[in-house]
């Protein structure tokens, strides 16, 4: 590939250490100039590097780190590792078992070839599909802070309706990260200095006035793994919808999450509830969940759950159909986690209570 830019597409070093040590003092050395990247199965960094895009000086593969187990917890909770590839999580016992929300929105995503590829850490740092980030011709803030955002007046068909910035009007594409947010997933990361936790709603940033930065995650920290607390209560009724422009192999114009814990009354006893596709981080507000605790599951319900979780959505012009697209989803997610979770044969699962 011709430059004609004076970036570097080839990064001047590769390592691949099996120690998480040794790949940690490598990252260390991204403070400064030298931007050395991890990178897992690259399905997205290597994108990124044909377009001189990200243009790395050094790479440090994580594959052989001790980073690819999926472990129960003591506490029926689940530790999913960062190398762990989005196929081996989706299809693993546990996840299925416990965390099919999880499972479905993974096996929404890309194709059995990407997902054979694609690990768990690089699924929550895969960058935005906004077209004018992808084309250097054009400005984007994203790509060149202060460079102005052609989205904006532009075509916004795939855009935010929630959280955007006059700066950015960018969506964050994960199918992974609705449900992970939606099941209150902590992210444990490390560096030299230390091993920390983020929850994971602090994990995604929304644009603000520096887009550039996607994350919390500093340049120097390496994903260790995704632990999630015990939800085995929203096993029975869960459902993950994605709504794009061809059934397979595309990113969501708009996908939900939805996970109930339906009391032997018949009644809500928790709710869960995240919508994708439609900002800068997946999208999740306790309001929404509030409105269904203690109701009947039913229409009147679902409409005011959906009401709270699309509240203060702006139109960016060519996306307002995205509004009323994303309450509508929302009902049929949770009309369909109601009736029961399907598994990934497509069977109803056992119901271990019968609601009266
Ligand atoms: C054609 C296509 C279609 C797709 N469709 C979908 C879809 O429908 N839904 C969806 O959710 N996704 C989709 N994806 C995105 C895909 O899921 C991601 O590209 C993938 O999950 C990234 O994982 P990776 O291991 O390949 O990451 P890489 O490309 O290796 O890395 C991505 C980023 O993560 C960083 N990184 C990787 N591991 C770590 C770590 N342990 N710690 C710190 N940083 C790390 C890298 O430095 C890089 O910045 C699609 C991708 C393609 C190419
Ligand atoms: S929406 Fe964000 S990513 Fe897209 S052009 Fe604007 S600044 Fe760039």
């Amino acid at each position: 590939m011709g430059s004609g830019h004076g970036a570097r597409m080839i990064p001047a070093t590769y390592q691949r250490p099996d120690s998480i040590a040794y790949a940690l003092q490598a990252l260390a050395g991204s403070i400064g100039s030298n931007d050395t990247r991890p990178i897992a199965g690259g399905t997205n960094l290597l994108d990124l590097m044909k377009l001189q895009l990200v243009t790395p000086g050094a790479l440090v593969d994580v594959n052989r780190l001790p980073l690819d187990r999926i472990e129960a917890r003591e506490d029926g909770g689940l530790r999913l590792g960062a190398t762990a590839r989005n196929a081996d999580t989706a299809w693993h016992p546990l996840v299925e078992r416990d965390y099919p929300l999880l499972s479905a929105a993974m096996l929404a995503a890309a194709s059995p070839q990407i997902r054979n590829m694609a690990s768990n850490g690089g699924n929550l740092l895969q960058r935005t599909r906004c077209t004018y980030f992808y084309d250097r011709a054009t400005p984007c803030n994203k790509r060149e802070p202060g460079s102005g955002c052609s989205a904006i007046g532009g075509l916004t068909r795939h855009h935010a309706i929630l959280g955007a910035s006059e700066h950015c009007i960018a969506t964050h594409p994960s199918d992974m990260c609705v449900a992970l947010a939606a099941l209150d997933a902590v992210v444990h990361v490390a560096s030299v200095r230390g091993e920390r936790e983020i929850p994971f709603a602090d994990f995604h940033r929304l644009p603000g006035d520096t887009p550039d930065v996607d994350t919390s995650l500093a340049a120097d920290e390496l994903i260790l793994r995704i632990e999630l607390p015990p939800a085995a209560r929203f096993a029975a009724h869960s459902a993950y919808l994605k709504v794009r422009e061809r059934l397979s192999y595309a990113f969501a114009l708009v996908s939900v999450a939805a996970a109930l814990d339906i009391a032997p009354d018949g009644t809500i006893r928790a709710a869960r509830l995240a919508l994708g596709s439609v900002a800068h981080k997946p999208w999740r507000v306790a309001a929404a969940e509030a409105v269904l605790e203690g109701a009947r599951p039913g229409a009147e319900a679902f409409a005011a759950a959906a009401e709270a979780l699309v509240q203060g959505a702006v139109s960016q012009g060519q996306n307002a159909f995205k509004i009323p697209l994303a309450r509508r989803t929302v009902i049929r997610a949770l009309e369909t986690a109601a009736r029961g979770t399907v598994d990934n044969q497509g069977s109803s699962r056992p119901q271990p209570e019968t609601p009266a």
